[in-house]
């Protein structure tokens, strides 16, 4: 029997996240509880005894070998000689590889109560070729592609200046590595600063400055680098001389250690903009840049082929008896659902099952239980790995990105979301029956989009809110929709400078024009959206609430510790933050999901939400 559960969400109902604007200064980069460094750090000696590579746990997954054990660096010229190797290794091991990068931008204007806050956005989501130079190939049809592609490749990084700004995908993942092809010191000055933890990881400290005459485009800044293998686990900076048309921008890239030996590139984050009194502005914005999907096959249209045929050739249906026209019906919805998931995941879309699902299958199963609702197969619920904020369902399946499900603020909304989808499946709005047929399952991953689509017409929308906000009121979530209709009115206030985050890829669009569609009506009975109330938590920041393993895309929800929200600036809703994962070493005990955070652990309780879980 299944009961309903009262309190789905204990976690995301007390967490409250607003991101503060973590000044990037070493200082504040070490955390207060960082074990102290023992002894003084030297420039010319490095520790004397660091600690030797631990031997590679058996792992499951990656076919990743640990560094060769060498003997340790005796001088600071070893380590660095060491770090070059490394990062040669690295370009090496993820040179047959082609991880999604996904890029969300949102571009500032200075409010007079919030400070900055978003003006317009711009998405970006491709597939990275690592293997002889970096090269992207885009998932999103581009009506200005092409003209641009050559003047893209020779930018490198940064932005392009002509006529306007317009900004280059590729060169927001450009530093995922130090210096593709001339990282060595024929190139480069490293003077080491100092040593510092970040998260558990005790780290050496460089500056890199390039020489002279190292040509353009040279990486200016500072490298992390692991005191036991020496690997670079971050990088921030910029690179030096840009050409007269184009700009090169400031980036904070992240590592995390999620195969023996190497250290993934994962998260960049990038910033730019002056609003200090009298400054001249002509770009403010803030980008965060994710990689996952590194251990996905680069599959050739054979291999798909082959995979098709194998997966369709189990047969469950019961022998025993012939299938009634409406059971072959079913059989038939259920196939179709099986290809799209499975396809979905296979191009990196869709988040293998886990745990988050577990949290969002329990507020469906209140939704139906306290509405007597029985179908003849179970509802299932998957997290699209992508940031844009939309829903859509396939057969009994309901699926709900990551993003959406980061900016929501408490479990009373998550069922909001959920019973739209809900009230489809229960009205019998079943899209995507075309794709029990495995010929449509063969497309390239970048061509997803224009091969998938699960959006109803306007009439079974319609119907749909109407349903849910029925099974809404029937459910333990009815004495909460106050903080659901919240968070539809704060939708709203953004909705316009927020098009790029809300254009939905492959279900319906939440709002059209501007103007929130999708249970609407829930905003018009909330109390009055105010900033300024700081136990008013109406929309989350982007990526505070689940975090995605960019080796195998599972996902899991952030464990952080609250920090208290002191103005109305920290609440940041739908806004791009900077990443601060807590770094921590390859482990089989925290694998497949290391426990190093997709998001910053700066977050904040709501008083008012975090004394009261549901009852
Ligand atoms: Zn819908």
């Amino acid at each position: 029997m299944r009961k309903v559960m009262r309190n789905a969400m204990p976690t995301m109902n007390w967490i409250i996240l607003a991101l503060l604007a973590v000044a990037m200064t070493a200082v504040a980069q070490q955390p207060a509880s960082a074990p102290q460094n023992p002894q003084p750090a030297s420039a010319t000696q490095p520790d004397p005894t660091p600690a030797q590579p631990s031997p590679a746990p058996a792992s499951p997954a990656p076919a990743a070998q640990a560094p060769v054990n060498l003997a340790p660096p005796t001088t600071m010229d070893q380590v660095v000689d060491r770090v070059i190797m490394r990062e040669k290794d690295l370009i090496k091991f993820l040179s047959p590889r082609t991880p999604i990068v996904e890029t969300y931008l949102q571009n500032l204007t200075q409010d007079k109560q919030l400070g900055p806050i978003p003006q317009d956005d711009h998405y970006f989501l491709g597939r990275m070729d690592l293997s002889e130079s970096i090269d992207r190939s885009d998932y999103l049809q581009d009506k200005d592609k092409g003209k641009d592609e050559g003047m893209e490749k020779r930018l490198l990084g940064g932005l392009k200046k002509k006529f306007k700004f317009q900004y280059q995908p590729l060169g927001f993942s450009w530093m995922i590595f130090v210096d593709r092809n001339d990282f060595d010191r024929q190139h480069y000055d490293f003077h080491y600063a100092r040593r510092e933890f970040l998260g558990d990881v005790r780290c050496l400290v460089f500056d890199l400055t390039p020489k002279k005459d190292a040509g353009r485009g040279r990486f200016l800044g500072r490298i992390w680098v692991e005191d036991q293998d020496f690997n670079i686990v971050r990088l921030n900076g910029t690179y030096a001389h840009p050409s007269r048309n184009s700009y090169y921008f400031h980036m904070d890239s992240w590592r995390l250690n999620l195969v023996p030996g190497y250290w993934v590139p994962s998260y960049i984050y990038s910033e730019e903009g002056d609003f200090t009194a009298g400054a001249h502005n002509t770009i403010a914005f803030k980008a965060q840049t994710r990689m996952w999907g590194y251990n996905l096959k680069t599959g050739t249209p054979n291999d798909e082929l082959t995979n098709i045929r194998v997966d369709s050739v189990k047969d469950d249906t019961p022998t025993a008896q012939d299938a009634t026209p409406l059971a072959a019906e079913r059989e038939w919805q259920q196939q179709a659902e099986d290809n799209v998931i499975e396809r979905l995941e296979r191009a990196g879309l869709l988040a293998p099952e886990g745990d988050v699902d577990k949290i969002l299958q329990t507020v469906v199963n209140n939704l139906e239980i306290t509405n007597n609702i029985e179908l003849p197969r179970p509802v299932r619920t998957r997290v699209l790995t992508t940031s844009p904020l939309e829903t859509f369902s396939v057969g009994n399946t309901i699926v709900v990105s990551r993003g959406l499900i980061d900016v929501l603020p408490d479990e009373g909304s998550l069922a909001m979301v959920l019973s739209h989808e809900l009230a489809h499946i229960v009205l019998g709005h079943n899209l995507g029956s075309q794709y029990a047929f495995n010929d449509r399952m063969l497309f390239s991953d970048e061509a997803t989009y224009q091969n998938f689509g699960f959006k109803h017409i306007p009439e079974e929308e319609t119907a749909a809110d109407k349903k849910a906000i029925e099974m809404l009121k029937a459910s333990p979530y009815a004495q909460k929709l106050d903080t659901a209709g919240l968070f539809i009115k704060a939708l709203q206030q953004r909705a316009p400078q927020l098009s790029a985050l809300l254009q939905a890829h492959l279900g319906n669009n939440i709002t059209e024009n501007g103007t929130v569609t999708r249970m609407a009506q829930l905003g018009t009975s909330a109390p009055a959206l105010d900033w300024n109330k700081l136990d008013q938590i109406a929309a989350l920041p982007l990526g505070g609430r689940v975090k995605l393993n960019p080796w195998d895309d599972k996902v899991e929800i952030v464990k952080a510790q609250p920090v208290a929200i002191t103005s109305a600036r920290d609440k940041m809703p739908f806004e791009v933050t900077p990443f601060y994962p807590r770094l921590s070493r390859f482990s089989t005990a925290n694998a497949p999901a290391p426990a190093t955070a997709a998001a910053p652990t700066t977050t904040a309780t709501n008083a008012s939400d975090s004394s009261a879980p549901a009852n």
